[in-house]
């Protein structure tokens, strides 16, 4: 018998849904990054998003990063979260180019670059409102720009971007990104040269993109969720992208106990096992099974789908997950794997336990 809980990662729909993904953003001018902190750097998984078609490849965590660089991935490496000094050696040794927001940073990456010999390429972020990472001011933004390009002299400036929907659930549009193209413009008339890169954001872009109101010189996004977790597209962003696979990532667990029991607890209620207080609706008595993997394992339960449209998520404490299956057709026994797709962050909790095992599906 198998190990579970399992997390299943197919490489082939993985590798067919960048496909599609790619070649729409082709069709409108824009190279794609494939981000692969949501499933914790799997190095697999990201050589089928390099085969299907990302021009590079990307992570917040620089550790994921040079998993890639040792596995010899032949696409250059992005570092998405703008850098710690205390990581600086790493970020110029195992990508190529990183996300940078401030002057002493980029002073400190220059030096660093020189130390190792290297050119290193710089993404300066520019914050349109979502008020998370970036250079707040258009002139500051110049002025970083001519900096990199006159004075850094081990950095190249690669290009500009934003980043949008993080913190402030600011909504990428037409105006906010023009407002990037703009400033790429002004910058490349100051410099004289064209810009390789500019990165109008990541999955939420797509939707935008898809209705035409992406402005034109935007040439690249950085996009993970959009591949892996295409569930969450209709879900949140109200898109549908035809062809795209959602079970790229699947997740199996095996039941530890069924049984028939009230909905509504029995005693004085308190708190539950993370300090909330709980909401339960009284549905009399249901047939429910526990699994055995908890939110320890998937960060929290809401966030999984069974894959059997007639099982409820009840909730979850850190080692057992509760399943109503009271009208399921599938007729549960003890020791019976159950299947669940994975929205986004189950998806990053549980590629990243060390409790689940990975099985990878070539
Ligand atoms: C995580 C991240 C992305 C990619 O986000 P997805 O939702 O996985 O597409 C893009 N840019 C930055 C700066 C990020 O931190």
């Amino acid at each position: 018998m198998g190990k579970y809980p399992v997390l299943e990662v197919d490489l082939n729909k993985i590798r067919t849904n960048t496909e599609i993904v790619t070649n729409l953003c082709k069709d409108n001018g824009i190279e794609v990054a494939g981000i692969i902190k949501g499933f914790g750097g799997i190095v697999e998984a990201a050589k089928a998003m390099a085969e299907g078609g990302c021009t590079q490849m990307g992570s917040s965590r620089i550790e994921q990063l040079k998993s890639l660089k040792e596995a010899n991935i032949n696409v250059p490496l992005l570092l998405v979260r703008v850098p710690m000094f205390c990581e600086l050696e790493e970020v110029v040794k195992y990508s190529e180019m990183c996300l940078v927001s401030e002057r002493e940073t980029l002073i400190k990456l220059n030096r660093e670059a020189e130390k190792q010999n290297k050119k290193y390429g710089v993404i300066i972020m520019y914050d349109l409102g979502d008020l998370r990472e970036g250079v707040f001011y258009r002139n500051e933004l110049i002025e970083l720009s001519k900096l990199v390009e006159y004075e850094l002299k081990n950095l190249t400036l690669e290009g500009i971007g934003a980043n949008l929907n993080c913190y402030g659930s600011v909504a990428p549009t037409f105006k906010n990104l023009t407002e990037l193209s703009d400033a790429a413009e002004e910058i490349e008339k100051i410099l004289q040269r064209k810009l390789h890169i500019i990165s109008g954001g990541g999955t939420t872009t797509l939707p935008l993109m898809i209705k035409g109101g992406v402005p034109k010189k935007i040439n690249h996004l950085r996009i993970g969720e959009g591949i892996n977790n295409t569930q969450d597209l209709p879900l949140y962003w109200d898109t549908d992208i035809k062809g795209l696979d959602k079970d790229t990532f699947v997740l199996k667990a095996q039941i530890i106990e069924i049984n028939e029991k009230p909905t509504y607890p029995i005693g004085e209620l308190m708190v539950n096992a993370f300090g909330e207080y709980g909401h339960y609706e009284d549905r009399g008595i249901r047939k429910r099974a526990l699994i055995g993997l908890g939110n320890q394992d998937v960060g929290d339960s809401s966030k999984l789908v069974p894959k059997d449209k007639n099982i409820i998520v009840l909730g979850a404490s850190s080692d057992h997950t509760i399943l109503d299956i009271h009208d399921s057709e599938i007729e549960y026994k003890l020791g019976d794997i159950v299947e669940f797709n994975v929205l986004y962050q189950a998806m990053l909790f549980t590629s990243l336990s060390q409790y689940i095992t990975k099985k990878i599906i070539e």
